[in-house]
C-alpha cells in the first residue's frame, strides 16, 4: 500500500508572529520556518505503517516555493522514501493546493492520503476535506487512532462528546489530530540519508491545474490586546460583578 502524506513548510510554531506595517500579512522574512507540526504526525503515522508491514512506500508532497525542499528532507528523514515538490511561488489557497494533490493522487495511485487536520499558519481546516470531495473518496478527519485492514480503514476520531470510530473503505483520506503519536526526532544519520532520497519537482501547469487564488485577503491585524484583570474581595463581589458589569449571569 501507497501512503501519500502532504506536508507544508508553515511559520515555525515557537515564532512570534508579527503582522507587516502595511497590513498585507505577515512578517515572513528571517523568520523559522518548519513542517507543519500536523504534517509531522501525518508522516510519523505513515512511516509507522510501513515499519509495521502494512505500507510499502511512504511519498511526501509539499506545494509552494522551492524552499519547500527542506520541508521534504524533513519527511524523509523521518523515514518517507520520497519527495514531491510541487513548485510554485504563488500564493497557494486550500482548493489548489487539493486540486494540485488530487492531479498527484490520479498520478501516483495511493491507497491512502494522510493530510494534517490544519496547518497552523492560516488554520483553515480545509485541504483534506476538499481534496476527499475533489476524488469522490470517503474521508475521516481529526484522527486519534488510525488501523489500517484488508481493503478498509478504521479510524477513531476526536469530538465533542467522545470518541467516535468509523470505518472506511480504501482508498481514503484521513487528517490527523495531536494525539495520534508522538513524532520521532530525526537522528544525524537519517537527516544525512535523507539527502539522498529521490526528490521530484514539478509545476502546476504540467499537472494542469490553476491555482489562482478564490480569495483575496483584505486586511492581517493583530488581535486586540487583553485588559488586566481586577481581583474581587469575595465571592459575593465576584457574583455582583459578573451580574451588573460583566452581564453573565
Ligand atoms: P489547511 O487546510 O490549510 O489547514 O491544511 C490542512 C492540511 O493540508 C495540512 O496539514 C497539510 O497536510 C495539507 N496542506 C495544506 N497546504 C499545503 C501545501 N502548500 N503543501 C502541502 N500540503 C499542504
Amino acid at each position: 500500500m501507497k501512503i501519500l502524506v502532504p506536508v507544508k513548510r508553515v511559520v515555525d510554531y515557537n515564532v512570534k508572529v508579527r503582522v507587516k506595517a502595511d497590513q498585507s500579512g505577515v512578517e515572513l522574512a528571517n523568520v523559522k520556518m518548519s513542517i507543519n507540526p500536523f504534517d509531522e504526525i501525518a508522516i510519523e503515522e505513515a512511516v509507522r505503517l510501513k515499519e509495521a508491514g502494512t505500507a510499502t512506500e511512504v511519498v511526501a508532497v509539499s506545494c509552494g516555493v522551492a524552499q519547500c525542499q527542506e520541508t521534504l528532507r524533513t519527511a524523509m528523514a523521518i523515514g518517507a522514501d520520497r519527495g514531491i515538490l510541487v513548485q510554485s511561488d504563488a500564493e497557494l489557497q486550500p482548493l489548489a493546493v487539493a486540486k494540485l494533490l488530487k492531479a498527484l493522487v490520479e498520478k501516483e495511485a495511493p491507497q491512502l492520503v494522510v493530510l494534517g487536520k490544519q496547518a497552523i499558519d492560516d488554520d483553515s481546516n480545509q485541504t483534506g476535506q476538499m481534496l476527499a470531495a475533489l476524488l469522490g473518496w470517503p474521508q475521516a478527519t481529526f484522527a486519534s487512532k488510525v488501523e489500517v485492514g484488508a481493503g478498509s480503514v478504521k479510524v477513531t476520531r476526536e469530538i465533542d462528546g467522545g470518541l467516535e470510530t468509523l470505518e472506511l473503505p480504501l482508498p481514503a483520506v484521513v487528517t490527523t489530530d495531536l494525539r495520534l503519536n508522538e513524532p520521532r526526532y530525526a537522528t544525524l544519520p537519517n537527516i544525512m540519508k535523507a539527502k539522498k532520497k529521490p526528490l521530484e519537482t514539478v509545476e502546476p501547469g504540467g499537472l494542469g491545474v490553476d491555482v489562482s487564488p478564490r480569495l483575496t485577503t483584505l486586511k492581517v491585524v493583530e488581535p486586540a490586546g487583553r485588559s488586566a484583570g481586577v481581583l474581587v474581595a469575595d465571592v459575593a463581589q465576584l457574583v455582583d460583578k459578573l451580574k451588573n458589569e460583566a452581564k453573565v449571569i
